[in-house]
């Protein structure tokens, strides 16, 4: 999607700065800052401001070749509007946009164009877009099974886009193919067969961007996430990865479970946290380290996102990985 963000309340007007935005972007550029070689198979308008997504991701080192260009349909727009220090309201205008009319064919492109890659990264967004959209995961979960590729996925449920009802009988299905399941502890419950969950909606605990379409309450006990989490790998996920905002995040694996907290930042702006902690845990995956460095480079991308302004421009380099330590009012020449 195209990306405005406002510096006040929307209905005053003013100036809105441009730019690229979704969580699969997002994800995919933080991989691409990390080094390693990244594939975005989605979809855009045949307009100009899908020329301008397609030239961000090219930019980022995102390869974009499989990308559809929709001549029907126009590229998603968002906006965000910071309206408090801690609370951002975004507004999408994605309805009958060219990414929600995704189709199996940039999927089908993207496997028969070079070797298979070796992570799959869906979200929960995708499939919640449409029916077109929900076939293309579903013929990309066939192909990476069929290739042996692994999938990792990240629930992202959004409330405005479809019930949890919905969610839950699309992502139950993704369980059986799916190696990394991330999600906020609220989320976890989508992916079990056994009952929706107990909560209503959230705002968002403090200091969380209030996008205000989590799954529920925020506020759950540890020992009711390790068995849901337990669930899951009893559904034959390989990794449960539970995001848990400033306190940092949880996997569990058959092995057991590995903490790592939040690294300690200035907050600036949490939206897109959750992508780019994703970035750090699968380039830590493809680097071949274990659960605990994966969560470790995981917290460490995520406090880079919140402490940045922006979804992904934040993102670090390889070598900027090693700045958090930095200390405060550092000059680094
Ligand atoms: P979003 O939807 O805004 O992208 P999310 O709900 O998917 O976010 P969070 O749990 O908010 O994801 O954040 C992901 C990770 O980012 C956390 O697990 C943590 O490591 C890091 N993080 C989040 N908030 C903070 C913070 N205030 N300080 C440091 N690190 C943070």
């Amino acid at each position: 999607m195209v990306a405005l963000r406002g510096d006040g309340p929307l209905k005053l007007g003013g100036t809105m700065a441009v730019s690229v935005a979704g969580a699969e972007s997002n994800v995919a550029i933080g991989l691409a800052r990390l080094g390693h070689t990244v594939r975005w198979a989605g979809a855009v308008g045949d307009d100009e401001a899908g020329e301008l997504v397609l030239r961000t991701l090219r930019a980022e080192g995102v390869d974009v070749r499989d990308a559809g260009r929709d001549p029907g349909a126009p590229t998603g727009l968002l906006l965000f509007e910071p309206r408090l220090p801690e609370v951002t309201r975004v507004h999408y205008y994605r309805a009958g946009s060219a990414g929600s009319r995704l189709g199996t064919d940039a999927v089908e492109r993207a496997f028969a164009a070079a070797a298979p890659p070796r992570v799959l990264h869906l979200t929960g967004v995708t499939p919640a877009l449409g029916a077109g959209a929900r076939a293309a995961c579903a013929r990309a979960l066939e192909l990476a099974r069929e290739h042996s590729v692994r999938v990792c996925v990240d629930v992202n449920f959004r409330s405005r886009l479809w019930s949890r009802e919905d969610a839950a009988a699309v992502l139950r299905d993704w369980a059986s193919y799916t190696d990394v399941l991330i999600a906020s502890d609220d989320e976890l419950p989508l992916c079990l067969r056994a009952g929706l969950g107990d909560r209503g909606e959230r705002g968002g605990p403090a200091g969380r961007a209030g996008r205000g379409d989590q799954a529920g309450n925020g506020d759950r006990s540890g020992a009711q996430i390790a068995d849901q989490a337990a669930g899951l790998l009893g559904l034959g996920v390989r990794e449960v990865v539970v995001k848990l905002g400033a306190r940092g995040a949880t996997a569990y694996t058959g092995e057991g479970e590995v903490h790592r907290p939040a690294r300690t930042v200035r907050a600036i702006d949490a939206v897109g946290a959750g992508d780019a902690f994703v970035a750090g845990y699968l380039s830590a995956l493809l680097d071949g380290a274990d659960v605990a460095g994966r969560l470790e480079r995981a917290v460490t991308t995520g406090a880079f996102a919140v402490a940045s302004r922006g979804d992904w421009e934040g993102a670090p380099t390889r070598a900027e990985l090693g700045m958090l330590g930095a200390g405060d009012g550092a000059v680094l020449r």
